[in-house]
């Protein structure tokens, strides 16, 4: 198994800082792959990431949630969304994202569909290659 970002996630890079085997890498280009993705091969499952996660966008892959039910305010980034969100990031860096949107409080999200892109970001997607194209957003 592994751990898997979701869309709650808004690149605040807190996470990275505190894995143990470093399989955490931050999607390039952004507006094709948003977020933070996990190595599932390289992941050892040891859950010291998800604390660190100001917006809790961090699950283990059995424990993704089909029907979260948002507080309201918080943000979802995801691919073909055109809201915007900026904010400040865990390295006091600036993050700009224009694939955001603001849940209603009440809504209900279905988060398992980001399973699969954090599984496709290492196979057949850029992989630990986005490291190279990595500007610190
Ligand atoms: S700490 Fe949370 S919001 Fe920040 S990059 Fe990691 S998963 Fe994304
Ligand atoms: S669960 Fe542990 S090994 Fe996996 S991404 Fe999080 S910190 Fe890294």
């Amino acid at each position: 198994m592994t751990h898997i970002i979701t869309s709650l996630c808004v690149r605040d890079r807190g996470c990275i800082d505190v894995c143990p085997v470093e399989c955490m890498v931050p999607g390039q280009p952004i507006n094709e792959w948003p977020w933070i993705y996990i190595d599932p091969d390289t992941c050892i499952d040891c859950g010291a990431c998800v604390p660190e996660c100001p917006f809790a966008a961090i699950f283990p892959e059995d424990e993704v949630p089909s029907a979260y039910t948002a507080k309201g305010g918080e943000y979802i980034s995801n691919v073909g969304l055109t809201g915007h969100f900026e904010g400040t990031n865990h390295h006091g860096g600036k993050i700009v994202l224009d694939t955001a949107r603001q849940l209603e409080a009440g809504e209900v999200v279905d988060f398992t569909p980001d399973i699969k892109p954090n599984y496709d970001f290492f196979k057949g997607g850029p992989g630990y290659g986005a490291k190279d194209s990595d500007d610190g957003m």
